[in-house]
């Protein structure tokens, strides 16, 4: 038996503790210290942006591009925005938070991606934007994407928490629109526990994510027109967020290491793996997920459980959005089935993917889960 699996751990080994010294020496612990925009300068250039505006999280930053979006360009409410179905809920609320009708697109097989074949015939009147999300680490394919959006005149948001670094066609996953959103949350490639940070070429899109995150103060002191949120990161957050970014080539490094020995080791189960390549990227791993196959007897949570008891911690894949009890309760779900999304979750999982795995670990967990096909 081996010592608990966790399926994330983050490496702090470079100068996250000497910055988190210099805020606490300088005094410089919140909003507008040196470290954010130190960050937010050098993040929005590495992936080819003008701007970057820091926030305490990729889920507020989504919540404040849709409102600045919605207003900037005077969509109605209950304009409409394509989503994958196959995602985290973050992309969903943030509609939904600013009375924006989130329309949800099936997953395709292969790279669990949006399938860019289900998006024009949800395309309607009301349509005004698409949020790209780069799912697990490979990103989606993009240019059909884009030239969609051309077509209908929508707006293109990129969710790209889960591919700091990422390239499609060697262009940097973050730069393909005119507003990125990426998170620092712990099992990022970039962490820095909570935080994200918005990306953007257009200045009156950064004044409008900088004016909500900030409970749209305005010149006059405590004189507000609008609402907003406090969606600021602090320096301290930063501070571990640059430290992070400063090594986020080794950490793609390792996480690449990791999933090809995965691919190796588990090549022969009757399992779809993690797609590792297509024409226009080489998967990143953010995490390395198993699809069982069909025929196997038995479902995702049959496997969890016993590899928990294996004390090896995994986890299950996205519910589907477009299924969710609170969107139900609402009444803002269709009946339509999307049955990629459904099938990923009910045979997906995914294993441990810590930066800190050793061989003789990933080999442990191949062999439990490669166990569990004998048996059966
Ligand atoms: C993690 C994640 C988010 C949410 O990020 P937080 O910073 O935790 O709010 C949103 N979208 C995707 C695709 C994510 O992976």
């Amino acid at each position: 038996m081996s010592e608990f699996i966790p399926v994330f751990e983050p490496k702090l080994n470079g100068n996250e503790k000497k910055y988190l010294m210099q805020c606490i020496d300088s005094g410089w612990i919140g909003a507008n210290g040196p470290f954010v925009k130190k960050l937010e300068d050098e993040f929005s250039l590495f992936c080819s942006q003008k701007y970057g505006s820091c926030v305490s999280s990729a889920s507020g930053g989504l919540d404040i591009t849709l409102r600045a979006l919605k207003d900037l360009y005077k969509w109605e409410d209950f304009s409409e925005v394509i989503i994958p179905s196959f995602n985290i809920i973050s992309s969903a609320q943030s509609c939904i938070y600013n009375k924006l009708k989130p329309v949800f697109v099936d997953a395709e097989d292969r790279t669990w991606n949006i399938d860019i074949n289900k998006i024009e015939e949800v395309i309607t009147k009301k349509t005004r934007a698409i949020i790209l999300v780069h799912i697990y680490g490979l990103p989606c394919d993009i240019n059909p994407i884009l030239d969609i959006a051309k077509k209908y005149n929508l707006k293109v948001i990129e969710d790209a928490a889960q591919a700091h670094g990422q390239t499609y066609y060697n262009k940097k996953c973050g730069s393909f629109s005119d507003i990125s959103v990426f998170s620092f949350f712990t099992n990022k490639h970039i962490a820095s526990g909570e935080g994200g940070i918005i990306l953007t070429s257009n200045e009156e899109i950064l004044d409008k994510v900088n004016y909500y995150k900030n409970l749209c103060f305005t010149k006059d002191k405590f004189i507000h027109n609008d609402l907003g949120w406090n969606y600021r990161m602090t320096n301290l957050q930063a501070a571990v967020a640059y430290a992070q970014f400063e090594k986020v080539g080794e950490t793609i490094k390792t996480k690449i290491e990791l999933g090809s020995k995965y691919q190796e080791l588990l090549k022969n189960i009757p399992a779809h793996l993690s797609c590792h390549k297509t024409e226009y990227a080489q998967n990143h791993y953010w995490i390395f997920g198993v699809v069982l196959n069909n025929d196997v007897k038995f479902d995702s949570k049959y496997v969890q459980n016993k590899l928990a008891q294996a004390n090896i911690e995994t986890r299950p894949f996205f519910y589907p959005i477009h299924k969710q009890p609170v969107l139900q309760k609402m009444g803002i779900l269709d009946n339509i089935k999307r049955p990629v999304s459904e099938n990923l979750y009910e045979k997906g999982f995914y294993i441990p993917m810590g930066l800190t795995l050793t061989d003789s670990k990933l080999e442990y967990i191949s062999d439990k889960i490669k166990d569990l096909f004998r048996k059966s």
